[in-house]
């Protein structure tokens, strides 16, 4: 079979590798889509700071079920199925405790360890979610980004008739909009400096758009939002400039979950965080049950992913793939690998 490694940034091999055999408990997936996310892209320029070269990429992804151990319940040959691309220990004190989203030796699939950049990937029966029969491909490696937001709206205190601010229009940002308004936020902002995402997330069904290379946010926020402005925060972005944003924005004693991934250390007042009872919290990945809500999401058409699908290319692509991404600059979402 292939594989698809990044052996350092900027450059892609193929190599040819022997088709892995199951053991009682595992899965061979056939992938059939791979989607391109955020940070695939700062690991093929080599600034993710978690993802070292070489690596098998390709942590969100569907496919079939190719063979099964003797043990596996959970699919079926030739199940359309997704995967939770998480690697926990199921020991430290997190996973004990149920949360192993941010288990102490967390690895993920994709990331630092092999991804779906191949013809077959072999995972443990437990990471493998069956997908409905009529879910495309497409929705199916989705699942995952959803599953990313669908975990970052929960983590907020309700957004039950709250008026939320995301900043960042990218992937995250626009579905994160999209399950907030789902779970019934009243009202909600997105922010971003690109035009096209913008005019993406209104084709989701985003309340209000905000340019913020254009207009003041503050005052977007008491034209829309009233004086009292966002009731709680996402921060989709991963810049300093959105997380300052968020905390100098912030109403006194609110909440601002913070889903985006820093590549860099940026300088933050974080006096304000502490003079205005600001509640700062991180949302990393997912569990197994956000997946279902994601998935359940997708199948009963709640959330808008055709606007999101940018291009797909063909595997031998793949090095293309992320030259279309470069030259795309912001006018791009989703990139597909179809194999
Ligand atoms: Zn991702
Ligand atoms: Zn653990």
């Amino acid at each position: 079979m292939k594989q698809a490694i990044l052996t350092k940034p900027g450059q892609i091999i193929f190599r040819e590798a022997e088709k892995p055999a199951v053991s009682d408990n595992e899965v061979l997936v056939k992938i059939k889509k791979i989607g391109i996310c955020g940070s695939d892209i700062k690991a093929y320029h080599g600034k993710h700071p978690y993802i070292k070269c070489p690596v098998i990429q390709g942590h969100e992804f569907s496919g079939v079920v190719e063979a099964k151990g003797k043990a596996v319940r959970n699919v079926a040959l030739r199940d359309k199925v997704t995967v939770r691309p998480q690697l926990v220990c199921g020991r430290c004190y997190l996973c004990r405790k149920g949360d192993y989203n941010i288990c102490e030796h967390l690895k993920v699939i994709g990331c630092q360890s092999e991804g779906a950049a191949q013809e077959f990937l072999r995972v443990n029966q437990d990471l493998v979610v069956r997908l409905p029969k009529k879910m495309s491909f497409e929705e199916g490696a989705m699942v995952e980004p959803v599953a990313v937001a669908v975990h970052a709206v929960l983590k907020a205190e309700s957004v039950r008739r709250k008026k939320v601010l995301v900043l960042g229009a990218g992937t995250i940002g626009n579905l994160t909009a999209q399950v907030a308004r789902i779970m019934g936020a009243r009202s909600v902002m997105i922010t971003d400096l690109s035009d096209f995402r913008l005019r993406i997330a209104m084709e989701c069904g985003v309340d209000y758009v905000v340019n913020v290379k254009k207009r003041k946010l503050e005052e977007q926020l008491e034209k829309y939002f009233g004086q009292d402005k966002a009731d709680i925060i996402f921060e989709c972005a991963g810049e300093g400039s959105t997380i300052n944003q968020a905390i100098s924005l912030a109403r006194k004693g609110t909440e601002i979950i913070v889903v985006g991934v820093f590549g860099l250390k940026p300088p933050v007042d974080i006096g304000l965080v502490q003079d205005k009872e600001l509640r700062l919290k991180g949302s990393l990945m997912y569990k197994a049950e956000d997946y279902d809500l994601a998935i359940k999401l997708i199948s009963a058409g709640k959330i808008k992913l055709k606007p999101l699908m940018s291009k797909t290319f063909s595997f031998q692509e793949y090095p293309r793939a992320y030259k279309f991404i470069e030259k795309s600059g912001d006018k791009v979402m989703k990139v597909f690998i179809t194999l």
